[in-house]
């Protein structure tokens, strides 16, 4: 079971180079398995499974067959759909020494090195039309336009004593020769999408390394892919969900994937926004529930944050906790945070607990060195923002950031087995 699944997430990570393809494609998928979907400007349909999706953010729902509105809970499984990557600018023709280029803004927390000498690819959308009416197209195109080349080491003979990489002027994608031509990448796009080149009113668009998502290793006990964080937890919660067949009296058992995690959550589809809670209340009045009985529901209800973990590295065990080791393939992780860059507490933690033994999932506990800043997730913003119970969970990767990270085989068997438990909750 577990080798299907992993290739599932391969191929279903190489599918997604954008947030915008994780949306729709967690939005088809749910569909194509028996849930009815809905526009966010619509009026929401009393289907016992739905999704609804904005942009590269998504919810989906399933819920309990009875719900007494003073009874109501939610159990919610979070995880974010955006990584760091290189974006195109609004006005990316340049040219350089001979050479074309397109002008990129760095989206969060780059490994900026891991962007070297890759041959990249393009993803995003397009909006297309005119002064009456326009629309939004997905755009895919999965072969080498794009490469940002590493100075030869002869020169730049001190690289390997430390590189420096500044954003500006050396992460700047070589697509072609000659002088820059105004337009030359609308051009591009129009030609991608079938449209004349003045029917491109804007872009959306970022870079994605080609190399395809694989198992690897001696056993290939591990994977490799880009955006493992936060890819790997969206299509957990996504499978937790689809095999959710029956939820538990007066629940209602929702996934949502939110975009702009990694650039701090602040926007109308990040984790920041009203979209959740909106989506809640929406969800809960589709039953008849009230605003006071809502919001009495929230405070019995819970979430898991699922995100990126950091296994122990083998040539840096010294950023490390020494009690906290996180294994690839031992389980889902419970991260902890005193100061909350993690919401986890001891209470979210034992439920969390809970849905591991249930599912028979081992798991593991991180905590961050103390002399070393803690990263974030949307767990504290949720709590925050839905006064709710958030559990920090992951699965364990190296690599995280880089524009290709590894993580183990058997850990999206054990993340989204304990999901569902979490989910389908009895
Ligand atoms: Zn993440």
């Amino acid at each position: 079971m577990s080798d299907s699944m992993l290739q599932r997430l391969l191929s279903w990570i190489d599918a997604a180079p954008s947030p915008y393809h994780a949306a729709n494609n967690a939005a088809n998928d749910l569909v194509d398995s028996g849930f009815d979907r809905s526009n966010p400007d619509d009026a929401w349909s009393d289907s016992d499974r739905m999704v609804v999706s904005w942009g590269g953010a998504v919810i989906a729902a399933a819920f309990s067959t009875k719900i007494d509105p003073d009874q109501l809970r939610f159990r919610l499984v979070g995880a974010h759909t955006d990584s760091p990557n290189l974006r195109i600018k609004p006005n990316p023709d340049l040219s350089h020494a001979g050479y074309q280029q397109l002008g990129v803004e760095v989206y969060g927390g780059v490994l900026l090195n891991s962007w070297l000498d890759r041959d990249l690819g393009i993803s995003g959308r397009v909006v297309v039309g005119d002064s009456t009416a326009y629309e939004t197209h997905l755009v895919q195109v999965d072969k080498p336009l794009l490469r940002v080349a590493q100075l030869a080491i002869h020169l730049d003979r001190d690289v390997n004593e430390g590189l420096k990489l500044d954003r500006q002027s050396h992460i700047v994608p070589i697509w072609g020769l000659g002088d820059a031509e105004k337009g030359a990448f609308r051009s591009f796009l129009a030609a991608e999408v079938g449209v004349d080149d003045f029917d491109i009113l804007s872009w959306d668009i970022m870079c994605h390394d080609l190399t395809p998502s694989s198992p690897l290793g001696r056993n290939e006990e591990f994977y490799a892919a880009p955006r493992i964080d936060n890819l790997a937890s969206c299509h957990a919660a996504l499978e937790a969900l689809r095999e959710t067949e029956a939820v538990a009296n007066n629940t209602i058992s929702a996934v949502v994937l939110f975009d702009h995690e990694e650039i701090g959550s602040e926007s109308s589809t990040g984790a920041r926004g009203p979209m959740l809670s909106h989506a809640l209340e929406r969800l809960a009045a589709t039953r008849g529930v009230s605003r006071e009985q809502f919001l009495r529901a929230l405070s019995r209800s819970s979430c898991i944050s699922a995100d990126g973990a950091h296994a122990v590295h083998p040539n840096y065990v010294d950023r490390h906790e020494p009690e906290h080791q996180v294994a690839l393939n031992g389980g889902p992780v419970i991260k902890l945070n005193a100061n909350v860059r993690y919401a986890t507490d001891a209470e979210s933690s034992a439920l969390f607990q809970s849905a591991c033994r249930s599912a028979g999932v081992p798991f593991q506990q991180y905590a961050h060195r103390s002399n070393l800043l803690c990263g974030s997730t949307i767990g504290p913003i949720t709590a925050a923002q839905l006064g709710m119970s958030v559990v920090d969970v992951g699965s364990p990767q190296l690599s995280m950031h880089s524009a290709r990270e590894m993580a183990g085989a058997s850990d999206p068997a054990y993340l989204t087995a304990s999901l569902k438990a979490f989910l389908g909750d009895t």
